[in-house]
């Protein structure tokens, strides 16, 4: 079929390039021109390079309020919704916006599944410089990410939690367009990502949905007030379909726990749902888990929510959970209990302190991208990634070293590529003689849990321009 379509109205024939010089030209495009060109888009009838260019249209020119909701409309209405009402229980979610070392998901879905809430459970894979749940579950030897609806079913009824990507049947729009976003640098739109983000989690049949926006120098939203816009215009998306959104604007000026890289991460993930791991990691798991049991009716409160999970986590029933999960949807559930079975790198390599002093400063991004270069994440839609590599970070932020004390351990299987993601790790620690003055918060605010949201401020570009 040719590229010139019919719209839906019978007027105009619509073309992808009227809607792509529209979008370049500032101009607000109409939902159905967004149908259009998304449900094409999904079709196969429109190209890769037209959507890359639509998708750096949209990324310069920004959205408005109501192309937000025509595309992440466009883009649920691209596959199916789940209804999910065979089972009684509320069933709830929580995504993240993206970060280095953020393996919350896989913490969360089956602890809250363990206090007997549904958790259907729709991720992706690595974006741009932050790690993906999907790359990370697929370390697990024969995990299976790739269920049919039937199959995601049975297993939600099995163990009250399953984690999947976007299939063919459920936001398959999203599907192509991640994929195509990680590698034409269209990541960061708030736009984008809010789409991105609503349409596959609408689509999974929640009744509640807990966000957890990432901001700092490791996130997209490297500003607090960007995160801020994005929170309120994803919790506006969801309560505007009668949804509880509840969203948490949290630090990623460095990354969470220690360990990133797929296998690193399920390590890390093992050791919270035991009850151990890094502090800060705990911490946020047992936060957003208590917002999840609030919004799902589970617990009254946050804070009860927060103590029920922390007493799941202690009697070994989220373990237990995460366990079922592994084994029914296909992975080895011996991996729980030996690490061992995890891929593992040939290779480890220290990255020193080149002087002594306090960790000031660390460039969070570039511990992501050294993790791409090291082979943990994509520079095109065909590379597979290596499960097995990855970067152990040992000082976090107010940290004192001392010089050649190792910051950091990097697991590789490539020389080039270690050295490569060395220096970029080298350079992302700035260390200096006096202890940094403040510490951030881990996490910032929270938007939404009063049922209502603020009112949204006019994001500026750096320029100080309205987008
Ligand atoms: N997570 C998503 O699912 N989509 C984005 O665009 C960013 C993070």
């Amino acid at each position: 079929m040719s590229s010139v379509l019919q719209s839906r109205r019978g007027h105009l024939p619509l073309r992808p390039l009227d809607v792509i010089a529209k979008k370049r030209d500032g101009r607000e495009l109409s939902a159905v021109e967004i149908e259009y060109f998304i449900q094409e888009y999904t079709r196969g009838e429109i190209p890769d390079y037209q959507a890359s260019a639509w998708l750096m249209a949209v990324t310069l020119r920004g959205m408005t309020r109501a192309e937000t909701a025509a595309l992440t409309n466009a883009m649920l209405l691209s596959g199916e919704t789940l209804a999910l009402s065979e089972f009684p229980a509320m069933k709830v979610d929580k995504h993240s916006t993206g970060g280095v070392g953020d393996k919350t998901s896989l913490v969360l879905a089956p602890l809250v599944a363990a206090a007997g809430l549904i958790v259907p459970m729709i991720s992706g894979r690595g974006l741009g410089h932050t790690g993906g749940t999907l790359d990370k579950l697929e370390s697990i030897p024969g995990f299976n990410v790739n269920l049919s609806v039937k199959q995601f079913r049975r297993t939600l009824g099995a163990c009250g939690c399953a984690m999947i990507g976007q299939t063919a049947e459920i936001a398959p729009a999203d599907r192509k367009l991640y994929a195509l976003r990680d590698v034409t640098a269209t990541v960061e739109s708030p736009y984008l990502i809010c789409a991105s983000i609503m349409s596959k989690k609408l689509a999974e049949g929640i009744d509640a949905l807990v966000l957890d926006v990432k901001t700092g120098s490791g996130a997209f939203m490297k500003r607090e007030q960007d995160a801020a816009f994005l929170a309120e215009l994803m919790v506006e998306t969801g309560q505007l379909v009668g949804k509880k959104v509840i969203a948490l604007i949290t630090d990623m000026d460095q990354p969470l726990g220690a360990h990133v890289g797929n296998s690193l991460e399920v390590i890390e993930v093992l050791e919270v749902l035991r009850g151990s791991g890094p502090t800060d990691l705990q911490e946020l798991c047992l936060e957003l888990a208590g917002w999840m049991l609030h919004a799902g009716g589970v617990a009254e409160t946050q804070e009860q929510g927060r103590s029920e999970a922390m007493k799941l986590v202690q009697s070994g029933a989220a373990l237990h959970k995460f366990r079922q999960m592994v084994e029914l949807q296909g992975g080895d559930p011996v991996v729980v209990d030996d690490i061992s079975r995890l891929p593992s790198s040939k290779h480890t390599a220290e990255v020193a302190a080149a002087t002594s002093g306090f960790i000031a400063e660390i460039d969070c991004q570039s511990v992501g991208v050294a993790s791409v270069i090291l082979g943990g994440g994509r520079n095109k839609k065909e590379d597979s990634v290596d499960p097995s590599v990855g970067i152990v970070v040992h000082h976090k932020l107010g940290d004192a070293v001392s010089r050649g004390e190792p910051l950091c351990t990097i697991h590789y299987n490539s020389e080039t590529q270690a050295s490569e993601a060395a220096l970029l790790l080298q350079k992302s620690f700035k260390i200096t003689d006096v202890a940094p003055a403040e510490k951030k918060p881990l996490i910032r605010r929270v938007i939404g849990a009063g049922g209502k949201t603020g009112i949204l401020p006019v994001p500026v570009n750096a320029e100080g321009e309205k987008k």
